[in-house]
């Protein structure tokens, strides 16, 4: 399962003057139960992309075609089928190769750059919260994270109750009795259960919480969780303590789309309203460029599958929306051709901005592009 340190590690990947081929593939199935990732490897092997020119110079075609076929090899050594995407690096007349499997498609396309190319990876990973989920009874705690559709860190806590009323009456205890011992053995199993989510959300980290169980222990146990996971409960829902990881995503999924979406609205209405208004936003290539190069983006907003290429001065490394041959603050020539949405990726990274995603559509007005500023 690809994580955020993936893209990291590939983001800090030290460039040793020879381009990396980066692949990305669509690997579900097609109704008639076929991957058609055969067909697009085929193609761009015979008509490779064109390379950006960089620090290495133009590549050899031989050395192309041969980290192709390195890619291909990885796939049908490494792929593993559960998975529904797939990103392949390998350098280009080198020995480095680095396979990533999602478990979501993504969009079929391959590049040959100077550096890895992460736009596509950071899209999926960024489009979707990281969510924690806590299940309660009574007697049992699960807890577990639900991100991209997958289960991951799964936790079980079994307690030891006393036996049932049943079996305590026999023994000559008297009801009222019994109850009491209950109520209070309850209200120490959900401590004991409240310091293992803290302990959870420790290790998981989460982005926020849903809690699930009957409406009773759901509202007693939010009373014993800590402030921090509590202020983080985005949905609570009823679900049985033995429902299976798969009928459990079954359940979440509609919610989960649903807040994706609302989110999604949500920054791209304050988007807009702030660019009308002119107040600390921008909006399209050109301005958000400028403003993401100064520091000055607080959020950047980017459309899905943006595509894009505009122009870099080959001296002060100077971003251009526009294909210029001549920087416009120092006067050299510029590199043309530069992908910009991975380029303003990759700034945003580096300066800790986070990015959101929006539907193309939400965004066509301010052409795909926008950002929320400090000042
Ligand atoms: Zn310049």
């Amino acid at each position: 399962m690809i994580s955020r340190d993936d893209v990291q590690q590939l983001l800090q990947r030290p460039h040793d003057g020879r381009p990396v081929l980066s692949v990305f593939l669509d690997m579900s199935v097609t109704a008639d139960n076929k991957r058609t990732h055969a067909i697009y490897l085929n193609r761009w092997r015979t008509q490779p992309p064109e390379p950006e020119v960089g620090d290495g110079g133009n590549p050899v075609r031989a050395d192309i075609g041969e980290a192709y076929q390195r890619v291909e090899r990885w796939l049908d050594e490494r792929f593993d089928e559960s998975n529904k995407g797939i990103a392949v690096y390998a350098e280009v007349g080198g020995g480095w190769l680095r396979g990533l499997q999602l478990p979501v498609p993504l969009v079929n396309r391959s590049a040959i750059r100077d550096e890895p190319v992460v736009g596509p990876l950071v899209e999926v990973l960024d489009s979707e919260q990281r969510y924690g989920v806590i299940l309660v009874d009574r007697e049992h705690l699960r807890l577990f994270s639900l991100y991209l559709g997958r289960i991951m860190d799964e936790h079980e806590v079994r307690t030891e109750p006393y036996p049932t009323s049943h079996s305590i009456q026999r023994g000559g205890y008297s009801q009222p009795l019994y109850q009491s011992r209950k109520a209070e053995e309850v209200r120490q199993f959900f401590k004991d259960f409240a310091l293992e989510a803290g302990e959870f959300d420790q290790r998981s980290r989460p982005d926020s919480f849903i809690l699930l169980g009957t409406d009773e222990n759901v509202k007693n146990f939010m009373d014993v969780l800590p402030a921090s996971i509590r202020d983080r409960v985005v949905h609570t829902r009823h679900a049985a303590m033995d429902a299976s990881s798969s009928e459990l995503i079954r359940l979440l999924e509609p919610f989960i789309a649903m807040q994706r979406e609302q989110s999604e609205a949500a920054i791209v209405d304050l988007l807009r309203e702030r660019v009308r208004q002119s107040h600390f936003a921008v909006a399209n290539f050109h301005d958000t460029l400028e403003q993401l190069q100064e520091g000055k983006v607080q959020t950047l907003v980017l459309a899905r599958d943006l595509q894009r290429t505009g122009a870099r001065c080959s001296r002060c490394h100077f971003l251009l929306a526009r294909d210029q041959t001549a920087c416009p603050y120092c006067g050299d020539v510029t590199v043309r051709g530069v992908d910009l949405v991975e380029a303003m990726i990759r700034l945003a990274r580096d300066q800790d901005v986070p990015i959101r995603y929006a539907p193309a559509d939400a965004l066509a007005g301010l052409n795909g592009v926008g950002a929320l500023l400090r000042f």
